[in-house]
C-alpha cells in the first residue's frame, strides 16, 4: 500500500448526465451534469469571498473566507464543501458527458471507450439491478453457508478479496522498502468497517457503535435473515470487528515508517497466524511464488490468530455475510444502498441526501476504470501549455527549496548534502501517466453491474499481485487524471499533479502570479515538503527506508516538529457548545506531516513568487498589494463548510488540519504575512514566537 500524502481532502471523481430514455427521474434532473457544466468555475482569487468586517490580524481565515462561508451552505448531497468543490462538480459533469457519449456508442470508438460506457450504463440501470434482487449474490452466500471448519475460511476470504470486499486483512504488493527498485508482497491490517479502531474501543464513539449495531442488523435482515437471527449476527460481526480493531495499530503510530514495515520470510509470516490456511489463501488469490514479504503490522496478525482460535465459526460466517454485502453494496438493490447511505453517510457524515445515481456511477467508473476514463478526460481538458507552465513552476519550487536547505542554521553540512541529493532526485509527474494502463484483460458486460464491479476489483488485485518479484514501474500513478488533488509518494520520491487539479480555482493560465503562486504553487511546495516531513524524511533519494540524518540533525528536526505538534494541538477541531472541556482538539501528532507540508509549502511558494513579475506589480483596483493577494489566494483554497458529524470523524481520522488552521496556523508562522497586512507582533495571528521546520 502506498503512503499517498494528499495535498488535501478535496476528493473528487467524476460524473454524468441523462442517459436517454433510461435516464433519470425528474427529481434527480435538478442536479444534472448539464447544470453543473453551465456554472462558471470560481476564480482563483475572489474578493467577494472576503469578510471586510474581520481584522485579518485576528482571524485571517475568517477575513479571507467569511463572506463565502456565510453565503455557501453545504449542498444536501455533501458532508464537506470547499470553495474548490465547484471544480469537483464541474469535472464530474465533464466525465459524465464523456461516459454518456461512450454509452451511446458515439465519438471515439475504442474498446476502452466501450468498456467505460458499458460500466457506466450498467451502474445507472437500477431497474435491472433491483429486478435481479439477491440472485447474483446467492452463489457467494451459499459458499459461506457451506463452511464447516475455520480452516476453510481462507478460501472464502481469497474469493471476497478478488470480488472487492475487504474481510480480515489486506494482502497486496508494495515497493520494497529495503530495495526501492523492486516490488514485494505486502500484508496489512484491515477488515473492520468503521472509520478507525477507536470507534470500536473508546467511550467517545459509544453512540456511533450503538447505531452501527442497528445498521448491521438491518443489512443482515435485508439479506433475508429474520430479525432475531439478524440481531444475533450483528453481535457476532461486532465481536469479530472489535477483535480486529483491538489488534490493529493506531493511525498516529502508523505515521512512523519503521512501525509499518517489517520484512520477513513467508515461513515466519505464516507462524504469526498458523490457524489460517495461508497456502489455500495464496492459491485462491493467485499470488505468484515468493519467499519474503513486507508485513506492516505483525501484531495484527498475531491478534488475528487469537481471534481465529477464540471466536466460533458461526461468528465468522456472520462476519463474511456482512463483508460481502458491505463491500459490494454499490451494485446491490436499492434497499441496501439506501441503508448503507443512512448509516455511513448520514449518521457518520451528516450528509442530508444521497448523491444522484449518475454522480455515484461516474465516481465508480473513475475508481474501477480510472485510466481508461482519464485518457478521454485528458484529451478533452488538458492543454500542453498548462503542462509547460506547471513544469516551470515545479522548477521554481525546487530552486526555492534548494536555497532554503542551504541556508538552514540547524542542519549540518553532512545532512544538507543528503537532503540536496534527495531534492534533486524528486520527479514531478504532471497531468497523467505517460503510459496508460492496459485493460484488455478486463471483461465488462452491459447489464451486469455486480459482475463488472467484481471483475474490475479482481483485475486490480491480480494486477497488483502480478508485480510481486518484478522491478518497480516508476511511471505508475495512484490517483486518476481527473482527480482534484495531488500527492507525494515517499517510496517513488515523486510529486504527482493530476490534470484535474490544474484547473480554476486552483490554477488558471489567465490569473496573475499572486493568485497562482498563492494557490497551486503552494500546493506543489506542500507536496515537495512531504519528502522531508516526519514520515518522508526517513526515506532516501531512491525511496529506501534508510536513515540519512546525523543524530544531532534528527534531534533538531524533532524539536522543531514538536513545536508544530504543540501549536496545532491547541486548536479546537469540534467545539462543544455547552462545555469547553469537551471540545475535540486537532491531533497535533496525527496532522504533523500535513502541517509541516502546509508551512513549508507556502514558504517555498512565497520565495518563488517574489521572483515573478507579478510580485512587483502595484496594488490592484481594490487596493490589495501583490503580497496580500498571494496570502488571500492561499487562504481561499481552504474555505470550507463541514457538517458537525464530518468534523468529528475527520478529527479522528484525517491527517489534515481543518481548513481554518491550514490558514491561520500557517500564516501565524510567517513574518511575510504580518508585514503584508501590517499586523503588530503579539496580535492573535502574529505571535511573538513562530514555529518553523522547513
Ligand atoms: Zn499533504
Amino acid at each position: 500500500m502506498k503512503i499517498a500524502q494528499h495535498g488535501d481532502m478535496k476528493r473528487i471523481l467524476s460524473a454524468m448526465a441523462v442517459l436517454g430514455a433510461a435516464g433519470l427521474t425528474s427529481a434527480a434532473r435538478a442536479d444534472t451534469a448539464a447544470d453543473a457544466l453551465k456554472k462558471p468555475l470560481p476564480t482563483v482569487f475572489d474578493p467577494a469571498a472576503i469578510d471586510q468586517s474581520v481584522d485579518p490580524c485576528v482571524d485571517f481565515y475568517q477575513y479571507a473566507c467569511g463572506a463565502w462561508l456565510k453565503a455557501t451552505p453545504i449542498p444536501p448531497d455533501q458532508q464537506i464543501w470547499w470553495r474548490i468543490s465547484e471544480l469537483d462538480e464541474h469535472t464530474r459533469a465533464v466525465l459524465a458527458a464523456i461516459l454518456e457519449e461512450a454509452a451511446a456508442g458515439k465519438g471515439t470508438k475504442t474498446e476502452n471507450r466501450r468498456k467505460i460506457g458499458d460500466y457506466y450504463a450498467s451502474c445507472l440501470d437500477e431497474a435491472t439491478i433491483d429486478a435481479k434482487g439477491m440472485k447474483p449474490f446467492t452463489p457467494e452466500l451459499d459458499r459461506i453457508e457451506a463452511l464447516n471448519d475455520k480452516k476453510e475460511l481462507a478460501e472464502v476470504i481469497a474469493r471476497q478479496h478478488l470480488l472487492g470486499a475487504k474481510p480480515m486483512f489486506l494482502f497486496s504488493s508494495a515497493q520494497d522498502y529495503t530495495d526501492a527498485t523492486m516490488i514485494i508482497a505486502q500484508a496489512d491490517q484491515d477488515g473492520f468497517a468503521l472509520p478507525d479502531r477507536d470507534y470500536y474501543l473508546t467511550h467517545e464513539f459509544k453512540s456511533e457503535r450503538a447505531d452501527y449495531r442497528a445498521h448491521l442488523g438491518l443489512m443482515l435482515g435485508l439479506l433475508g435473515d429474520d430479525t432475531k437471527k439478524a440481531k444475533a449476527e450483528a453481535e457476532a460481526v461486532m465481536r469479530v470487528e472489535t477483535a480486529l480493531a483491538k489488534a490493529a495499530m493506531g493511525l498516529v503510530e502508523r505515521r512512523e515508517p519503521k512501525n509499518v514495515h517489517q520484512k520477513m520470510t513467508l515461513a515466519e509470516f505464516i507462524k504469526l497466524t498458523p490457524a489460517f490456511d495461508w497456502t489455500a489463501y495464496l492459491v485462491g488469490v493467485g499470488a505468484p511464488v515468493f519467499m519474503s514479504l513486507d508485513v506492516a503490522d505483525p501484531d495484527f496478525f498475531k491478534g488475528l490468530e487469537v481471534s481465529l482460535n477464540s471466536l466460533p465459526l458461526t461468528d465468522w460466517k456472520a462476519y463474511l455475510r456482512w463483508t460481502l454485502i458491505h463491500g459490494l453494496v454499490p451494485s446491490a438493490p436499492k434497499a441496501f444502498v439506501d441503508e448503507d447511505f443512512a448509516f455511513f453517510d448520514k449518521r457518520l457524515g451528516g450528509q442530508a441526501a444521497i448523491k444522484a445515481r449518475w454522480k455515484r456511477c461516474v465516481d465508480a467508473t473513475d475508481e474501477q476504470l480510472g485510466e481508461a476514463l482519464g485518457e478521454a478526460y485528458v484529451e478533452r481538458e488538458f492543454s500542453p501549455e498548462a503542462k509547460q507552465r506547471v513544469r516551470a513552476m515545479t522548477h521554481q519550487i525546487e530552486k526555492a527549496m534548494e536555497a532554503d536547505i542551504k541556508t538552514l542554521d540547524w542542519m549540518s553540512e553532512k545532512t544538507k548534502t543528503r537532503a540536496l541529493e534527495k531534492l534533486a532526485s524528486v520527479v514531478y509527474k504532471i497531468g497523467h501517466p505517460d503510459k496508460w494502463r492496459d485493460y484488455s484483460k478486463l471483461e465488462i458486460v452491459r447489464g451486469d453491474a455486480l459482475g463488472n464491479m467484481e471483475r474490475a476489483s479482481g483485475f486490480e488485485l491480480r494486477r497488483q499481485l502480478a508485480k510481486i518479484g518484478k522491478p518497480v514501474d516508476r511511471r505508475e500513478w495512484t490517483m486518476t487524471p481527473p482527480t482534484n488533488d495531488a500527492y507525494y509518494d515517499p517510496q517513488l520520491n515523486d510529486v504527482n499533479l493530476p490534470a484535474g487539479v490544474l484547473q480554476p480555482p486552483n490554477f488558471d493560465m489567465k490569473a496573475d502570479d499572486a493568485a497562482n503562486y498563492g494557490n497551486l504553487v503552494a500546493l506543489i511546495g506542500h507536496e515537495l515538503t512531504h519528502g522531508f516531513d516526519d514520515e518522508g524524511r526517513h526515506y532516501d533519494a531512491l525511496g529506501n527506508l534508510q536513515d540519512w540524518w546525523t543524530e544531532e540533525d534528527a534531534k533538531a528536526f524533532e524539536a522543531r516538529a514538536a513545536d508544530l505538534v504543540g501549536q496545532y494541538g491547541a486548536f479546537v477541531a469540534v467545539k462543544d457548545p455547552s462545555d469547553p472541556a469537551k471540545d475535540v482538539h486537532v491531533d497535533g501528532k496525527l496532522t504533523l506531516g500535513e502541517n509541516t507540508a502546509d508551512n513549508g509549502g507556502i514558504r517555498l511558494s512565497y520565495e518563488a513568487f517574489l521572483r515573478t513579475p507579478g510580485a512587483k506589480a502595484g496594488k490592484d483596483s481594490l487596493g490589495y498589494t501583490p503580497a496580500q493577494r498571494f496570502f488571500l489566494s492561499y487562504a481561499q483554497g481552504w474555505c470550507v463548510n463541514r457538517t458537525d458529524e464530518f468534523a468529528k470523524e475527520a478529527a479522528k481520522t484525517d491527517p489534515h488540519s481543518p481548513g481554518k488552521y491550514r490558514v491561520n496556523g500557517v500564516v501565524a508562522n510567517m513574518s511575510a504575512f504580518r508585514e503584508a497586512f501590517a499586523c503588530k507582533v503579539g496580535a492573535p495571528i502574529a505571535p511573538a514566537r513562530v514555529n518553523r521546520v522547513w
